[in-house]
């Protein structure tokens, strides 16, 4: 793996960009009911980066921060503009930075997804050829149940 693989991205109006300077800790194609939420698609694409290797070069962000029901807390952060989602913190990946990957200028999917999580709540539409499958994660441990809408059941 490169540690000078350099990429830049943005939202959909063009007012947050970022680049990232290295490669990726990891990354997953996710169909928890946060992820659908949050895109508003069948599944979200999370590319994870070291803190330092990712940076804000314009645009003002929004927060929006929320627990799941793991008990880790998220924190998503949307381009004031248009709102797209660019980044998220998540609690259960510390130290590092979440990209929505279909973030990143053409050609946007550069990396190679590693695992798939919470298929329990995939859309029968979205098959792929990714071979780490899990129903929930490998780091899932479930503390609580949300309401209908958000839960990862389905
Ligand atoms: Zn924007
Ligand atoms: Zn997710």
């Amino acid at each position: 793996m490169s540690d000078v693989e350099k990429h830049e991205g943005g939202c959909a109006c063009g007012e947050v960009r970022y680049k990232t300077s290295a490669y990726p800790t990891h990354t997953a194609v996710c169909h928890c009911r946060y992820c659908q939420l949050r895109t508003g698609s069948a599944f979200g694409v999370s590319v994870y980066f070291e803190r330092n290797a990712v940076e804000k070069l314009s645009g003002k962000l929004q927060k929006f921060e929320y627990e799941t029901e793991s008990g880790n807390k998220v924190c998503t952060e949307f381009c004031v503009i248009c709102g797209t989602t660019v980044y998220w913190y998540a609690e259960a990946f510390n130290g590092t930075v979440g990209i929505g990957g279909g973030t990143f200028d053409p050609p946007s999917f550069w990396y190679d997804i590693k695992r798939e999580v919470f298929c329990r709540s995939k859309a029968p539409f979205s098959e792929n050829a990714i071979n780490d499958k899990y129903q929930t994660s490998p780091i899932y441990n479930q503390v609580k149940v949300d309401p209908y809408r958000q839960s990862g059941s389905g």
